[in-house]
């Protein structure tokens, strides 16, 4: 196995790591020379109780294979005590893995409001939490990594799943965003919605296609996102079972009204064509990227709409 993408003298946080990708990744991270910040609060699948188990299994796992790590027990809503345990034990922070989450799965008929808030606290409050008690010390030292964790759940939306795919949509904004801020101070931030065997999906995948979807195979992509030497940030990537892929917004080529009151819903309607045509299709990927004065100028010199 080759070992030469090395992490020595780096600190990582993973977050949720007793257990799934997690663990995958603290044990990658260890075996090239990182210190590891193992967190898990140790509760259920859906968020309830805790235990300090879970973590200090994957730190004994560590430190035997020659590895360095300590374990932390926090919340992920606790992010500045991860950050404090990440600085006490190895006195900086280089690389945040925000992977810790939970699942409630309801119809949308039936999710209660406390659903929905645990949902987006722990993934969303969570990974703000984190990143935001980690985010000075990384401006400071001109080095940071960030990784958010999605889902194809929040990216294509899923039955069962409207609290849980709205929170995972957040985080692709919300690294977009952190990597647009961070750039300047060598931060890079990417996202990813994996797919693979734990006890998030054991329940709703046949047991031979588990056997292929090994959290290892998620961890290559992280590992390489999280080195000192990529440039790589604001992305959104599939990876899982052996594949990897890059996502990125596709705008269709959209239709143009003249903004005057012959603008109506029977204009949309004529248009419905090209506003749906996506075969000369434009990728934005900042704000900035529609230029909105030259629109509105192409808009008036049209006549009428039909
Ligand atoms: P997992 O349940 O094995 O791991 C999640 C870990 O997070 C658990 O060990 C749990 O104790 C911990 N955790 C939960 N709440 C926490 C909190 N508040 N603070 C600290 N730790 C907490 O599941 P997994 O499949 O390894 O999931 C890891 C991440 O990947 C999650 O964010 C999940 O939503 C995402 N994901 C997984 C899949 C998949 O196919 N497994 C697909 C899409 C997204």
């Amino acid at each position: 196995m080759e070992h030469k993408l090395r992490f020595d003298g780096r600190t990582v946080i993973v977050t949720g790591a007793g257990g799934g990708l997690g663990r995958a990744y603290a044990l990658a991270f260890a075996v090239r020379g990182a210190n590891v910040v193992v967190n898990d609060l140790g509760g259920s699948r859906a968020g309830d109780g805790s235990s300090t188990a879970a973590a200090d299994k994957v730190v004994d796992e560590i430190i035997r294979a020659g590895g360095k790590a300590v374990a932390n027990y926090d919340s992920v809503d606790n992010g500045e005590k991860i950050v404090e345990t990440a600085v006490k034990a190895f006195g900086r922070v280089d690389i945040v893995i925000n992977n810790a989450g939970i699942l409630r799965d309801k119809s949308f008929s039936r999710m209660t409001d406390q659903d929905w808030d645990l949902i987006q606290t722990v993934h969303v409050r969570g990974s703000y939490k984190v990143t935001k008690a980690a985010w000075n010390l990384f401006r400071k030292q001109k080095f940071g990594r960030v990784i958010n964790t999605a889902s194809a759940a929040g990216i294509y939306g899923n039955f069962g799943q409207a609290n849980y795919s709205a929170a995972k949509l957040a985080l692709v904004s919300f690294t977009e965003t952190l990597a647009k801020e961070g750039v300047k101070d060598n931060i890079r931030a990417n996202v990813i919605a994996p797919i693979a065997a734990s006890r998030m999906t054991e329940t709703i995948m046949p047991p031979d296609i588990l056997a292929s979807l090994k959290p290892d195979y998620v961890a290559p992509l992280v590992l390489y996102l999280c080195h000192e030497s990529t440039e790589e940030t604001g992305s959104l990537f599939e990876v899982g079972a052996g594949f990897i892929a890059k996502l990125r917004w596709e705008r269709s080529k959209g239709a143009l009204f003249k903004t005057d009151e012959s603008f109506l819903p029977g204009s949309v309607i004529a248009k419905w064509p090209e506003i749906t045509d996506f075969s000369q299709p434009q990728y934005p990927t900042s704000m900035t990227d529609t230029n909105f004065v030259s629109l509105i100028e192409q808009a008036n010199a049209l006549p009428s709409n039909p």
